[in-house]
């Protein structure tokens, strides 16, 4: 039998009431991008116009980005990076070498050549079906970090096949990308949510820190085991209960594990990490989820994170 579920609420924004401040403006925008709904709601005399502003920014980091848009960068390099090194935007440029920066340090459990596995497991199908080992091995023949150059505004790729997939790294590069323009607008306070993604600025509507609940992932939607307070941070949740088909009684979800080729399997079923930063913390709760905490405990001090919380399958949360 086979089924599949999609869109599960991962993080859960709690207080949204404002009767204090009844003057200060509030605007929301609310869209569809990098494959997940995303809502910007900010306070302050520019809020219609910084909400707007956000919102084209994230979709300009779509069209940046996608591997599935074909005037995109990544796109372009997809298919030729290969045959010649490309020449990139220094912006693309920033991103990947971010990213292959933490490919390294996690020693590939976070990897952006993962596209051909993503590609094989095609958990997006309408009717998925586990692939062989004999296909598994060959795709991650291709994914591998190490065999990406990046010199001098040009990349290219070792072998034919390779692939680089920003799933694990552009929601959070993105909301990062949208603070900066609500900050330019003057906003001070805002919640921006990706689907998964938060990014919560200055206070909330009741002049405290925002409160995210994180879902609780065999709850009901909006049900959550534990609260987290942010100002200026981000929380970000990688979970195997979101994107996931079942195939003879097993679950098969969408994070892979490089050095298998197959859904990683450490017994965590959710990861939230919270950080300055929404693009490190983007890519850490999928680098977390793939290698386990205990392997993460021990590289944990290479990275600039506040706290990590992770749910294993047997629906015990730990929070580091
Ligand atoms: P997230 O939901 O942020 O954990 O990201 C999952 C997405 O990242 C998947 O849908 C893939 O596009 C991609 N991905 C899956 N496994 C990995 C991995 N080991 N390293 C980097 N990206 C991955
Ligand atoms: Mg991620």
């Amino acid at each position: 039998m086979i089924k599949k579920f999609w869109c599960f609420a991962l993080l859960i924004v709690l207080c949204f009431s404002f009767s204090s401040c009844a003057k200060t403006k509030k605007a929301t925008e609310s869209a569809f991008c990098l494959d997940t709904m995303i809502n910007i709601t900010c306070y302050g005399q520019n809020a219609s116009e910084a909400a707007k502003a956000a919102v084209s920014e994230i979709r300009r980091i779509e069209f940046l980005l996608s591997p599935y848009i074909e005037t995109s960068e990544i796109y372009q390099i997809n298919h030729n990076a290969h045959k010649s090194p490309c020449k990139i935007s220094d912006e693309t440029a920033f991103v990947i070498g971010q990213a292959l920066e933490f490919c390294s340090l996690t020693d590939g459990a976070f990897d952006i050549t993962i596209k051909p596995l993503v590609d094989l497991w095609n958990i997006k199908a309408e009717n998925p079906i586990p692939p062989t080992d004999e296909k598994v091995n060959e795709a991650k023949q291709k994914v591998d970090y190490s065999l990406v150059t990046l010199k001098d505004g040009f990349i290219s790729f070792a072998k034919e096949g390779m692939m680089i997939d920003l799933g694990g790294a552009a929601k959070g590069y993105a909301c990062d990308k949208a603070v900066e323009i609500l900050k330019s607008y003057g906003i001070k306070n805002a919640i921006l949510d990706l689907g998964g993604n938060i990014y919560a600025m200055g206070q909330s509507e009741k002049k405290a820190p925002w409160r995210i609940g994180l879902q609780d992932p065999s709850g009901e939607r909006g049900e959550y085991f534990d609260v987290v307070e942010l100002s200026d941070l981000s929380c970000v949740t990688s979970g195997s209960y979101e994107r996931y088909f079942e195939y003879d009684g097993k679950i098969y979800h969408h994070i892979i594990n490089p050095h298998t080729g197959k859904c990683a399997d450490t017994g965590l079923i959710s990861v939230s990490v919270v950080a300055d930063s929404s693009f490190q913390a983007d890519m850490l709760s999928t680098a977390i989820f793939v290698m386990g905490e205990e392997e993460f405990e021990k590289i944990k001090d290479n990275f600039s994170i506040k706290k990590y919380v992770v749910v294993d399958k047997t629906n015990n949360w730990r929070a580091y």
